[in-house]
């Protein structure tokens, strides 16, 4: 199995730290508000990085965090009106609803920077002991970034061309030894949440949260570190140098990073109209669309979100699942539970794609090409497996479609699960039979909508619903 690693710039093949388990870190998002699609790449692509290293009998101890404490986590507060806690824990739950709506699975551990205060304090120490941080007269604490000769390594940069781009990475404070010195403790501004330190009242700098979360919940060592390409710098970099310094270990072996994800062949912002949430995504299409899509490129290479590309992915998705219900039904009537003489080859076919499958994720997790063995497999049963087929060959072909689809994430089930604008319309029809005094298609209606887990409250302000 091949991983493109940052850290050397090429694909090398990967050697666990213990045998048969992989030790994975992903950056999670800043809970501020409810995740967006650029948000929504990299939690899809290391779910199905997870999903294979399980389908190849690894055990993966996965941690993603959720950084709880930020700037603009304290300025939506403050807009709100209400505690930093509030929004955090908001966001945090809506965000677990879209994972679950794109099918991402937990992580083994979800830490909150929040909580974990006390290893950061003593992260801090331990490199404030070693030389690699000091502290400024208002209480910021720096890190060292000088010190640390391997600075660079990860993002391939040098010290002098950073010094010379210094303005750009400039951070708070005027008191640096060096400009090139970043942030592990700040002071506290009014209103703020902080905790207590040594050095001031105040709370963490980003960068140190992820590295004592990662050694906490995985060791001082890990297989794989991983991100959006944007972390790579300063944060991933940041993060080797705390970790190193401290440890004095190499921190992660590989280090993987998503590509950017476009919007109509431009990056997403505010500014330009064009940023979506996974919530919104999720009132226009199945959050499996979204999920397909994803992983309908490499992830290394950029995306391009379009509404036409979707539209693309629905019908590849519609597909793959309805081959699989043509295989349910076939399956259902026929019988034979070994394969007849003739079938034989069919058998092979079936297990060299199935190969092709895997030879592309083993190939730095090609699900392009992955997917692409996975139409082949589906072309294959709509031309070759019929009602003349054994049970065998159709059992071994559905078989392999939902295995190599459940590695991607992606539900073979079909989903029953209404979209807002079909329950609005439920909704009105309901509304309409109770007009004509038709009281038990109201009823219906209502127990249909109850079935699939939405609850109607009547208002006086009309018909509200919720999700079960
Ligand atoms: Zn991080």
């Amino acid at each position: 199995m091949k991983i493109y690693n940052t850290l050397t710039k090429q694909k090398e093949e990967f050697v666990p730290l213990e045998e048969g388990k992989v030790r994975m870190y992903v950056c999670g998002p800043t809970v501020y508000n409810f995740i967006h699609i650029g948000n929504a790449r990299p939690m899809i692509v290391f779910d199905t990085v997870r999903r294979y290293f399980m389908y190849k009998g690894f055990e993966v101890n996965y941690v993603s965090n959720f950084t709880d404490v930020d700037d603009k986590i304290i300025k939506k507060a403050i807009e709100e009106g209400v505690d930093a806690s509030e929004i955090s824990t908001r966001y945090i739950e809506e965000c677990k609803k879209d994972m679950e709506g794109m099918n991402v699975l937990p992580a083994t551990v979800h830490p909150l920077a929040t909580e974990e205060i006390g290893g950061m304090l003593a992260m801090i120490r331990t490199l404030i002991e070693k030389g690699y941080a000091y502290q400024a007269q208002d209480g910021t604490v720096y890190f060292r970034t000088r010190k640390f000769g391997e600075y660079g390594k990860l993002s391939h940069k040098n010290l002098d061309d950073l010094q010379a781009g210094h303005r750009e990475i400039k951070v708070t404070g005027d008191e640096k030894e060096d400009e090139l010195d970043f942030v592990l403790w700040k002071p506290k501004k009014d209103g703020e949440p902080y905790w207590e330190s040594p050095w001031c009242n105040g709370r963490p700098g980003w960068h140190i949260e992820c590295s004592v979360m990662s050694k906490k919940y995985l060791g001082e060592q890990i297989d794989i570190h991983a991100g959006g390409e944007d972390l790579i710098f300063p944060h991933h970099e940041n993060e080797i140098a705390q970790s190193e310094a401290c440890n004095g270990k190499e921190f992660a072996k590989y280090w993987m990073h998503n590509a950017f994800l476009n919007i109509d062949n431009k990056k997403m912002s505010k500014s330009l109209g064009n940023f979506f949430t996974v919530r919104e995504i999720s009132e226009k299409y199945d959050l499996q669309v979204l999920r397909f899509f994803m992983l309908s490129a490499h992830y290394r290479s950029p995306l391009n979100f379009s509404a036409d590309l979707m539209e693309a992915s629905r019908n590849g998705l519609e597909r793959i699942l309805t081959g699989i219900g043509r295989l349910k039904d076939l399956e259902e009537k026929a019988e034979g539970s070994s394969l007849a003489a003739e079938e034989e080859e069919l058998s092979e076919k079936v297990k060299e794609l199935v190969a092709k499958y895997e030879a592309a994720m083993d190939d730095d997790f090609n699900t392009a090409d992955a997917i692409s063995a996975i139409f082949e497999l589906v072309k294959f049963a709509n031309t070759s497996v019929d009602e003349s087929s054994t049970k065998a060959l159709v059992s071994e072909t559905k078989h392999a479609i939902e295995t190599l689809c459940d590695v991607l994430g992606i539900i073979t089930e079909k989903k029953e699960e209404l979209l807002d604008a079909e329950i609005e319309e439920l909704i009105a029809k309901r509304k309409q039979a109770r007009k004509d005094r038709n009281f038990a298609l109201a009823d219906e209606i209502r127990d249909t909508l109850a079935s699939r887990g939405i609850l109607l409250e009547d208002t006086r302000e009309g018909v509200k619903w919720k999700r079960a």
